[in-house]
Parts: structure tokens; C-alpha cells; sequence
């Protein structure tokens, strides 16, 4: 089978390729092997949160304080900011809605009960302006009877620093009597089905609207919408009061239902998905790849003329650390980290640790290295790449999101 262009690895960072690809007309398949990241979506797309552990306050501006090794460097300033500014209605076009700018962090209350910096919030998620106030001070958290994903003493806890008398309630709804007899079914995905059938929202909403009698806002659990992105927006019209939904533990129902729309974006553009195969090797000749295998095709290849390796980090196995080495398990790529183990990590568990900062080695223009020369035609996005630390940072989904557009431009080029 030959494809224009191929991408391994579909989350954030092989959709956003693929689908830029697909919409400039490029025959594209991407395969998959599983799950991603975006199935861990806390609801908000983080560019840049800190640098050195302090708050940043302008992301677009402040990134330009950060080591040359960072993606965001070696994409180069002069072409970021037109990156950052096309995101919003990239995802807009696969009917994603988000809010937040690139120069100003908003913050969102986290489940933990604390106020954290992002860039664009989807839809359905409260924004505040400052990490200091929580405009209300009465609020009730609402969950589901039975539901032990979402835990309301932390953010009752939380709260308390904003000064919020807050009071925990539980709802329970015929609806849900047959997944809680299983507490293994009792969870976000499977409350959000109930949801998306249509029938159950009025009554909750019925239940929330007695139950918040006296409070300023509710809170609940972000499990609304999984196949249907109005639910959250349904919910929100039928409560008389402000609704801030907070992430639930995994899987996230928005990340679930933003990784549906994007592949059905792709897919609607005729890229060809193949969810559930492995790339177990390829084919190189002259310095380029020309095929690739994989678990389900066996003997019949994938060609292209160019591929992109978005197969995530260590957590999606995209980079691999065993005992004594490192590497990257599909083609034996160059790494850029260290094969001591003793560098791996710094024994204080809170600080910057050194193995977040390791990821495949690429040239200038993100082609892979091996053994020491480019690739040609093997381009490299999305947190596979090294050189940043995206949990310290606070910027995952910016450097998976804007490093795969970047490389989908190089392609086009
Ligand atoms: C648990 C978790 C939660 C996160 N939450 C957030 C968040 O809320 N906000 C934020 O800004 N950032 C978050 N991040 C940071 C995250 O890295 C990025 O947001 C982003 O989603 C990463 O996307 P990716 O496509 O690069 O990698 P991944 O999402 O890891 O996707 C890689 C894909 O490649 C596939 N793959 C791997 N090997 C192969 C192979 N051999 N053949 C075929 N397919 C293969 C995997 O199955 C997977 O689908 C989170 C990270 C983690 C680990």
C-alpha cells in the first residue's frame, strides 16, 4: 500500500500532522497501536506554565528564555508565533472549541483543589483570570453515589485556601443502578454514556438545581459527553447556577471525545487510520526509509514518501529504558540521553529529573538520526522528541501540537 506520507503513533502529535497533511490534499494513513496521552486529557492544552519553577506569565514571550535544545527553540521563534496562532482554529475545524491566548496563561482549578497555568481550555472547563481568587464563596461538589474516581475532600480541601465554604453531596439516579453494582463499571466513560443517550440529563439537572439550593456554584466531575459535544452545554443551560466541571481520573471524557473528533477530522479528509497495529521495523535504502512493517499487514508494506515518528515517550513506549541502555524500539534511532543509569534520575523525586529531558536525536529540520546522519525522509514530532521536561514545564500538548505542525510545513515544503 503506498501513501503520500505515513505517520506512526496517533495521539495528539500524529493527528495534528496528519490531519494538517490531509487537508493540504496529502494521502496520509497513520497507525496506531493504542491508546494516548489524550486519553489522560486533564481539558486543558499547556504551552508553557514555568520556567525554573516560576510561574510564566506571557508563554510566546518567556519561551524565548528557554535552552536551545527545546523544541519551542528549534522550531525558532520567528516561526512559532504564527504555530501558536493557527492551533485554535485548527482545532476549531474538527469542531473542537477552546479558549485562552499564547500571551497570557489563564489558570484552571485542578482536582487537587489548586489553580494551575495553561493555554487553551476546552469548552466545557472554567477559565480564571488570577491563580488568587475563586469568585465564589458557597459551593457545592456534587458526585455520582458510587463513583470513586473523583475525590471531593481534595478539592474541598483545595478551596479552603480561596476562603470557600464548601459542602459535598452525592446524587444517586436509577440510570446508574446498573453500573454501580460493578464498582470496576462505575466509571467516567461509562456515567458519560448514560449522558450521551439523551435521557437522563433533564432529571440530573432536576437534582442538581435542589441540591445547590443556597449555593453560589456546583461542582461536578467532568463526565459529560463522550460521543456528543453538547451534553456539557445542555447540562450548563439547565443549572441555575455557574457549573465548573473538574477532571475526573482516567479516562477523560473530554480527551476521549477530542481524540474521537480528531480522528473522525482526519478520516473526513480521507486519511486512512489503522488503529490497533504495531510498526515493528522498516526498510531503509540510501539513507531514506521506504517501508515499513507492522503487526497486522505482515507481508504487505507500507510505503511513502515521507513518514513522521510520532510514537509519544517512555509512557506510549516510543522511547524504552531497560537495565542498561536506551533506545527507540522501532528502527534503533539515535538517542539524545544517557546510557549511564545513574544519570537517569535525580534522588530528589520533586526535582527536574534528567530522563524527561531524553527523546530521539534529530538534525535541524526534526529528521531522525541514525547512526550519526539524518534520515531524509523520517521526521520526528510530538514527545518523542527530547529536550524539555513537559511536566515540569507545563508543555506537553504545546510541544506535541506545534512540533507536528512544524514538520507537516517542513513536508509540504
Ligand atoms: C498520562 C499523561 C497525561 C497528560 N496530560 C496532559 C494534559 O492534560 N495537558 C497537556 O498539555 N499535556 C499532557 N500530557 C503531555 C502529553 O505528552 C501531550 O499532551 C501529548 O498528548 C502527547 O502526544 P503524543 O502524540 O506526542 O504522544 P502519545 O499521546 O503518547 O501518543 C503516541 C501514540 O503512538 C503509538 N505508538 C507507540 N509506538 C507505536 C508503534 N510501534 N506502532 C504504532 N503506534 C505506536 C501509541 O500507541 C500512542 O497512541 C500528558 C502526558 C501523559 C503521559
Amino acid at each position: 500500500m503506498k501513501f503520500d506520507n505515513i505517520i506512526i503513533g496517533g495521539g495528539l502529535s500524529g493527528l495534528t500532522s496528519g490531519i494538517k497533511l490531509a487537508e493540504q490534499g496529502r494521502k496520509c494513513a497513520i497507525v496506531s497501536s493504542g491508546q494516548s496521552a489524550i486519553h489522560f486529557f486533564s481539558g486543558s492544552f499547556d504551552l508553557l506554565g514555568k520556567i525554573n519553577g516560576q510561574e510564566v506569565v506571557n508563554p510566546l514571550e518567556e519561551m524565548k528564555k528557554l535552552s536551545l535544545k527545546h523544541p519551542y527553540q528549534r522550531i525558532g521563534m520567528e516561526n512559532i508565533a504564527p504555530l501558536v496562532n493557527e492551533v485554535p482554529q485548527f482545532l476549531k475545524r474538527a469542531g473542537l472549541s477552546f479558549s485562552g491566548q499564547a500571551s497570557k496563561n489563564h489558570f484552571v482549578l485542578t482536582p487537587m483543589g489548586v489553580m494551575k497555568p495553561t493555554w487553551l481550555t476546552i469548552q466545557d472547563f472554567t477559565c480564571f483570570d488570577t491563580k488568587d481568587e475563586f469568585p465564589w464563596k458557597k459551593a457545592v461538589i456534587l458526585n455520582f453515589s458510587g463513583f470513586l474516581d473523583f475525590h471531593t475532600l481534595f478539592i474541598k480541601d483545595g478551596l479552603k485556601k480561596f476562603e470557600v465554604n464548601a459542602q459535598i453531596k452525592n446524587i444517586a439516579m436509577k440510570e446508574f443502578e446498573a453500573i454501580r453494582r460493578n464498582p470496576s463499571e462505575m466509571r467516567s466513560s461509562n456515567i458519560a454514556k448514560v449522558f450521551d443517550q439523551g435521557e437522563a440529563i433533564n432529571e440530573f439537572a432536576n437534582k442538581v438545581n435542589e441540591l445547590s439550593e443556597g449555593f453560589e456554584v456546583v461542582i461536578l466531575p467532568a463526565v459529560f459527553g463522550l460521543m456528543n459535544n453538547k451534553v456539557a452545554a445542555d447540562l450548563k443551560e439547565k443549572i441555575n447556577k455557574p457549573l465548573v466541571l473538574l477532571p475526573a481520573l482516567p479516562p477523560s471524557v473530554p480527551g476521549i471525545r477530542s481524540q474521537i473528533m480528531l480522528r473522525q477530522r482526519f478520516q473526513e479528509l480521507g486519511g486512512t487510520y489503522f488503529l490497533g497495529d504495531n510498526v515493528e521495523e522498516g526498510v531503509f535504502e540510501n539513507n531514506r526509509l521506504i517501508e515499513i512493517k507492522t503487526n497486522n499487514h505482515g507481508d504487505i508494506k507500507l510505503e511513502a514518501d515521507e513518514f513522521i515518528l510520532a510514537s509519544g515517550s517512555f509512557y506510549s513506549k516510543g522511547i524504552v529504558a531497560i537495565h542498561d541502555k536506551l533506545y527507540e524500539p522501532i528502527f534503533g534511532l539515535d538517542i539524545d540521553g544517557d546510557n549511564d543509569r545513574a544519570q537517569w534520575l535525580d534522588e530528589k523525586f520533586f526535582n527536574d529529573q534528567p530522563y524527561m529531558h531524553y527523546g530521539v536525536k534529530t538534525d535541524e529540520h526534526f529528521r531522525a538520526m541514525m547512526n550519526g546522519k539524518p534520515i531524509e525522509n523520517l521526521y520526528v514530532s510530538g514527545s518523542v522528541l527530547g529536550g524539555a521536561n513537559p511536566l515540569k514545564e507545563g508543555s506537553g500538548a504545546g510541544i506535541s501540537l506545534l512540533t507536528s505542525l512544524h514538520v507537516a510545513e517542513q513536508i509540504l515544503k
